[in-house]
């Protein structure tokens, strides 16, 4: 029972940072910045962990932010949030709803929106990192708040790491992280093993021989061998990986030709690949390269396929004795809200960072969506209808309880190793 009077003694300050952590998120929220650009919020978050008693370091891979708080000998846990919003115009209709417009990387102007919640996980380890400084009593290691950009576009972790992430830190002991999901508001899921698929896309061309439409004999047609390519793909997931092991291959965007009369000399495929295990992973990657050169072959292409990938995402597979301890520690404090996470289809780059300094980590869900809503959702049969999704222009967490939750969250988390 000691661990759960030190954390009942911590939380004790959550009524003193609540009024302060619920501004800063509407703030967060009508501020949205897009990835690689998370200037305003990263500045906010060096002010208050510097407020906290922190020690800060900015500017980590371009806009990423770390706080370092020593407290005497002990495990050092790093608590991990994003800050990056997304390319929506947002329709929640919400009086802090966003009306931010930005440069995006191709220099085009967008809307932009917290679609996926990020504030509130800024939100929430800010008031965590004060909870922790403020009962600095309770517990003995050090605390790390990373705060880190453009994990939408997946690179966003392996910046700050090429930044000298590894040299600016202590010796970290477990890496947390945590996001906030379509699930009624106040509930939390864990989940050991694979719980977020890797994600790879990939961009081929295939080449042909051009030429006038009436004249086939003359030509190598790239339209049918991309045809070809996206039917003999659908044997990959039901013919060549392990049934029960989810896998996706989706070809997402297929371009070829100008006109109707005129064969073109190349078409061009982009596929995205979701993957549960890293030999699932590559035997995907390497049957889709496999098949595009034989097809290429039987179609007499006079070139090479050229293959590309990008918006790589890693694997975050949990580590089973962490998981357990979090389960445990969420289980004493939050009872029957404590569940077990579903597998996500979706994809986050947050375990580069364990990867690369080499600690083991997990990764949790919190619900975000009003229960009373979710219920009746529920109820009618209606949930994926009714209940916004991240990256929706219609999703936006409610602020309680989801706000107390994710902020008690990564507090439990974190003493359960303190
Ligand atoms: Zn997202
Ligand atoms: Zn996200």
């Amino acid at each position: 029972m000691a661990t759960n009077w030190r954390i009942a003694a911590v939380l004790a300050g959550v009524s003193g940072v609540r009024g302060w952590q619920e501004e800063l998120y509407r703030d967060l929220h009508q501020h949205p910045e897009l990835s690689h650009q998370e200037h305003r919020t990263a500045g906010i978050v060096a002010a208050r962990l510097r407020g906290s008693g922190f020690s800060v370091y900015e500017g980590v891979g371009g806009t990423g932010v770390v706080g370092v708080l020593e407290n005497g000998d002990g495990p050092a846990v790093l608590l991990r949030a994003d800050m990056d919003a997304l390319p929506v115009r947002e329709a929640t209709g919400l009086a802090y709803a966003s009306t931010a417009v930005a440069s995006a990387a191709d220099g085009d102007e967008v809307p932009v929106m917290h679609a996926c919640g990020h504030d509130m996980h800024v939100a929430c380890l800010l008031g965590a990192a004060q909870l922790l400084a403020d009962g600095r009593e309770h517990w003995n290691g050090t605390v790390i708040a990373l705060f880190q950009p453009a994990e939408e576009v997946g690179d966003g972790a392996r910046a700050m790491i090429d930044d000298r992430l590894g040299e600016l830190l202590p010796t970290v002991d477990v890496a947390l992280a945590q996001h906030v999901l379509p699930a009624p508001a106040g509930v939390v899921g864990t989940r050991s093993g694979p719980v977020l698929s890797a994600a790879d896309s990939m961009r081929i061309i295939v080449h042909g021989r051009g030429g006038h439409g009436s004249m086939p004999q003359a030509t190598v047609d790239p339209v049918v061998l991309a045809a070809m390519i996206v039917v003999r793909l659908q044997t990959v997931i039901s013919r060549e990986t392990v049934p029960g092991e989810p896998a996706v291959l989706t070809v997402g965007r297929i371009v070829a030709g100008a006109k109707s009369n005129v064969i073109a000399d190349h078409a061009v495929l982009e596929l995205n690949v979701r993957t549960y295990s890293d030999a699932t992973r590559t035997a995907i990657l390497e049957a889709i390269r496999r098949i595009v050169t034989a097809e290429c072959q039987a179609s007499r292409s006079p070139k090479d396929p050229e293959f590309e990938l990008f918006d790589r995402f890693p694997l975050t597979d949990n580590d089973s004795d962490v998981t357990e301890r979090v389960a445990v520690a969420f289980a004493a404090h939050f009872g029957e809200r404590s569940v077990e996470l579903p597998m996500q289809t979706a994809s986050e780059d947050f375990s580069d960072i364990p990867a690369a300094l080499g600690v083991p980590y997990t990764y949790w869900g919190f619900g975000g969506i009003d229960p009373d809503v979710y219920r009746q959702a529920e109820v009618a049969g209606r949930v994926s209808e009714d209940v916004p999704v991240n990256h929706s222009a219609t999703f936006a967490p409610v602020i309680q309880p989801t706000l107390d939750t994710g902020t008690e969250a990564l507090v439990v988390a974190a003493l359960a190793w303190l």
